[in-house]
């Protein structure tokens, strides 16, 4: 039989053939991992250490929770999308694609960016796996760390965490709603008051509209405005409402306002939102030049700011959100209705810890305390058994002496501790001891589990 000959590989895979890397890392004497010293985190990095964690937990637990409660599924998405993912949907004049992604070519010389947001690559993925054929709307969680090149201050680092929920499918303003009411429980759970600003970019063609006055507006103050605004006011006009400069404020404030320029059924749209609002009591506040520096954003935008924030205090925001239903079209999908809210988990953190609020404090019940090599080999296969029976054990196997191993029982604030000598190994017994009263009773090893699923059941 003629040999089948090997499939050439297609012209497409050719290209993606990696190439061989150079690195040509640029030296920063400046840099904080100069030679010899330690390396240090970068600039705008942080770690999450374990104390940060029951906070990290909470935050957590509260949005899993409620995203399985309203019913948006769980998805993962890549930290690493094509550049061009977000040049067309975000915008190639927002701060986000001019200024601060962390964009490289990776092997084949095609440019990737760590993604600065998420939100875009959930519509990719809807687009990608044809969710448009489900039934709608399609509700996704996730959740994550994204990057930014910003100046880092207070609140603002280039690796930050947020939470997701995207809602593909439905132009009902009642979607509108959910995310804001879903937006103020989640705070509230946490222990955070807020208001929501809320505002209404209407259609592409009230933007257009709006845009002209706009223009006109800025034209008359042309000389006070900063360079940044010069630029956009040129090339994309709604930009100029996300400056953040101190000199141009003043012109922001007084600049027209989109609500003025909504059509009846965009207005309409906005009116239903404001009623289920009020309907469920959420505080919020009209807030006109509120544009979200994303371009995909059409009719309702919201963020979310503490409720009790000082006077004269810098406001940042602890998420934000809104409907997008141009984003998929934009991505070469079908025209499909979708809104979303992302808070920022490392804001929210911080906002919990500036109030004493706590987290969520692991209380474990048992200390497992082996004394000597051959109960250590004991104590692992039982240690194994009580987390299984869903009993919450810690241990400090790395402590030998029964001294140190009941200090670090004392302070973990667990009810019993197991005692394993040599002696108990021997015999295939176990000392319980009780942390309160200090009184120890030696039990069978092999009814240790169950004997403490009883005592433990009584103390509650
Ligand atoms: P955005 O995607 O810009 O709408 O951001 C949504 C939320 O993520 C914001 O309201 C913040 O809570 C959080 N966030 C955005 N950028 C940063 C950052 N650089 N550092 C920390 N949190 C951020």
């Amino acid at each position: 039989m003629p040999k089948k000959p090997l499939a050439q590989p297609k012209e497409k895979e050719k290209e993606e053939e990696p190439k061989e890397l150079k690195i040509e890392a640029k030296v920063d004497d400046k840099a904080p991992m100069k030679k010899g010293k330690t390396p240090q985190l970068l600039r705008g990095f942080r770690d999450i250490l374990p104390d940060d964690q029951p906070y990290w937990d909470a935050v957590h637990g509260v949005g899993q929770g409620l995203a399985k409660s309203y019913g948006y599924d769980r998805i993962e998405l890549p930290l690493v999308e094509s550049a061009d993912l977000f040049a067309r949907s975000v915008g190639k004049q927002t701060d986000i694609v001019e200024k601060e992604m962390f964009m490289f070519p990776d092997a084949s010389g095609v440019n990737v960016v760590l993604r600065p947001e998420a939100t875009a690559s959930c519509a990719r993925a809807y687009i990608e796996h044809g969710m448009v054929d489900r039934p709608q709307p399609v509700k996704m969680y996730y959740e994550g760390p994204m990057f930014r090149y910003e100046r880092p201050q207070a609140g603002r680092y280039r690796q930050f965490f947020q939470m997701g929920f995207e809602s593909f499918g439905s132009p009902d303003p009642v979607v509108d709603a959910e995310m804001i009411i879903l937006g103020n429980v989640l705070y509230n759970e946490l222990g955070l008051p807020v208001v929501a600003h809320v505002n209404s970019l209407g259609t592409p063609e009230n933007r257009t509209q709006y845009k002209v006055e706009l223009v006109a507006h800025y034209r008359k103050h042309k000389n006070e405005t900063c360079e940044d605004c010069k630029r956009r006011i040129l090339k994309n006009p709604l930009r100029v409402l996300d400056c953040k400069e101190e000199g141009c404020q003043p012109i922001k404030e007084s600049a027209p306002q989109i609500l003025d320029f909504l059509d009846e059924a965009s207005k309409e749209h906005f009116m239903k939102v404001l009623e289920y609002l009020d309907e469920m009591s959420v505080p919020y506040v009209l807030t006109p030049h509120l544009v979200r520096g994303l371009d995909y954003y059409a009719h309702t935008v919201f963020e979310f700011y503490l409720a009790d924030q000082e006077e004269g205090r810098r406001q940042t925001a602890l998420g934000g959100g809104g409907r997008y239903d141009g984003l998929c079209e934009l991505l070469g999908g079908r025209p499909t209705p979708a809104c979303g809210f992302a808070p920022g988990v490392d804001r929210i953190m911080s906002a919990m810890k500036e109030k004493g609020l706590s987290g969520i404090v692991r209380q474990p019940q048992v200390f497992l305390a082996p004394l000597g090599d051959a109960a250590r080999k004991k104590a692992f296969p039982l240690f194994e058994r009580m987390r299984k029976a869903g009993i919450d054990a810690t241990q400090s196997f790395g402590k030998s002496a029964l001294k140190a191993q009941l200090e670090a029982a004392d302070k973990a604030k667990v009810r019993y501790t197991l005692i394993l000598g040599q002696k108990e190994v021997l015999d295939g017994t176990i000392i319980i001891r009780d942390m309160e009263s200090g009184a120890q009773e030696t039990v069978d090893n092999s009814k240790v589990v169950a004997i403490l699923q009883k005592k433990l059941e009584k103390a509650v």
